[in-house]
């Protein structure tokens, strides 16, 4: 069996070190995003297809039998051109998707569907405010200069707001640190996507611990009816009944 994997998450890391250990091909997708990316222990591949028609020439040129996209929720392109080129291919195609984070009593969310309006929802009045919805979804916090913005992500930004603090890291973060990260800046209200997961959670208790509320960016729509679980073990499973019975042309 030969297994494309979409990365760029810690599911799919995580799959990969299982994939590791088994009698099948896979390789691993990365967008190249990341300067430094975590080092893989199955081969990968780095940047974009080229589109549907790109990832679909690749599929069938690399005769690929399984497709799991466990790019991040909020990779909304490659989500739809993964479902594309798979139906275009008669590639099977899994999706992992971590669920969505639910606010735990006590916290303070503002829902909403875009940065813009995550940028609309800090108001007028300037505040001080945490900035984790990663580096290439902020011009609409530039253009709302008011606001003193910490910026964390795990490259510095192109083009942070002006006067932005910029502090690069990546997680899994504690929520001991997340909460003294909130207190040294004096942080008003946090921007966040709801990505989901373990990983990056603890900046939610945190933020309920010291009544900090959060603008939460939603999740963009999905295409329907994808074959989805919710963590890489599921999709193991999932490959593993799937491997006397995939395509072989
Ligand atoms: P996106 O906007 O949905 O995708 C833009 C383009 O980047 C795609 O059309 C594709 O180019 C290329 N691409 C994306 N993921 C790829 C992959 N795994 N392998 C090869 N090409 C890929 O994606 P994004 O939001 O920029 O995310 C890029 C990467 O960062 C993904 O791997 C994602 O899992 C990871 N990530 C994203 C976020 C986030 O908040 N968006 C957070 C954490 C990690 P072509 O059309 O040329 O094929």
């Amino acid at each position: 069996m030969n297994i494309l994997l979409l990365g760029g998450t810690t599911e799919a890391s995580a799959l990969a070190r299982t994939l590791a250990g088994q009698p099948w091909q896979a390789t691993l997708s990365l967008a190249g995003r990341t300067r430094e990316p975590v080092p893989q222990p199955i081969p990968c591949r780095v940047g974009g297809f080229g589109g549907v028609a790109g990832l679909a020439a690749y599929l069938r040129e690399n005769r690929v039998d399984a497709l799991v996209d466990a790019t991040h929720p909020f990779a909304a392109q490659m989500i739809r051109h993964a479902a594309a080129a798979a139906a275009e291919t008669g590639t099977p195609l899994l999706r992992i998707d971590r669920p969505a984070w639910t606010p735990r009593e006590g916290a303070v969310w503002h829902r909403v569907a875009t940065m813009q309006e995550a940028a609309d929802a800090l108001g007028l009045a300037p505040r001080r405010v945490l900035l984790t919805v990663g580096q290439k979804d902020l011009g609409p916090f530039t253009a709302a200069p008011q606001h003193a913005y910490v910026v964390r992500s795990i490259d510095p930004p192109a083009a942070p707001p002006p006067g932005a603090l910029v502090l690069t890291a990546r997680g899994p973060f504690l929520e001991a640190d997340e909460r003294a990260l909130l207190q040294e800046h004096r942080i008003e209200v946090m921007v966040s996507k709801n990505a989901g997961g373990t990983a990056t959670a603890a900046k939610l208790a945190a933020a309920t611990d010291l009544g900090v509320p959060v603008v939460m960016v939603e999740r963009p729509v999905l295409p329907a009816g994808l074959a989805t679980v919710a963590t890489a073990a599921e999709a193991f499973d999932w490959l593993a009944r799937h491997a006397g019975t995939l395509r072989r042309e």
